[in-house]
């Protein structure tokens, strides 16, 4: 049994105002797409989506979302040979230099044994070509 606690409105007496219904459908629709959006979006930090909806636009990216996780995952951070072997073919890039030139640029911030174990690697592997 369903208790009304007003009198019903007749059928004949129920008039929706074209204008307010334009404005709840504009609304409603917005809504959809920023759900649809949100869902599909598997490039911004979804942490981030939700306060730009709310107006946030500078949050940082949360770390911990399914979108920074892929991130994490598909751009590990550089290693070390990485690093360095970036940086000696950086310096070789239309230079010969010698071990000792590559040495007197980075053995300030690299260990040398290690510089001179990334440069055999290189050249072994025929990324650069150093001279005597
Ligand atoms: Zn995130």
């Amino acid at each position: 049994m369903i208790l009304f606690l007003e009198n019903r409105i007749e059928e004949e007496f129920l008039y929706f105002d074209p204008a307010i219904y334009a404005r709840r459908k504009e609304v409603a629709e917005k809504r959809l797409k920023s759900v649809t959006e949100y869902v599909l979006a598997d490039d911004i930090c979804r942490s981030r989506q939700l306060l730009s909806y709310f107006g946030e636009t500078d949050s940082p990216a949360c770390g911990k979302c399914d979108v920074c996780l892929k991130q994490a995952r598909t751009a590990p951070p550089a290693s070390e040979f990485e690093t360095i072997a970036a940086e000696i073919i950086k310096l070789t890039v239309n230079k010969t230099l010698s071990i000792k030139d590559i040495l007197f640029k980075l053995s300030s911030k690299f260990d040398e044994d290690r510089i001179v174990e990334i440069v055999r690697w290189l050249i072994d592997n025929g990324k650069i070509e150093i001279r005597n």
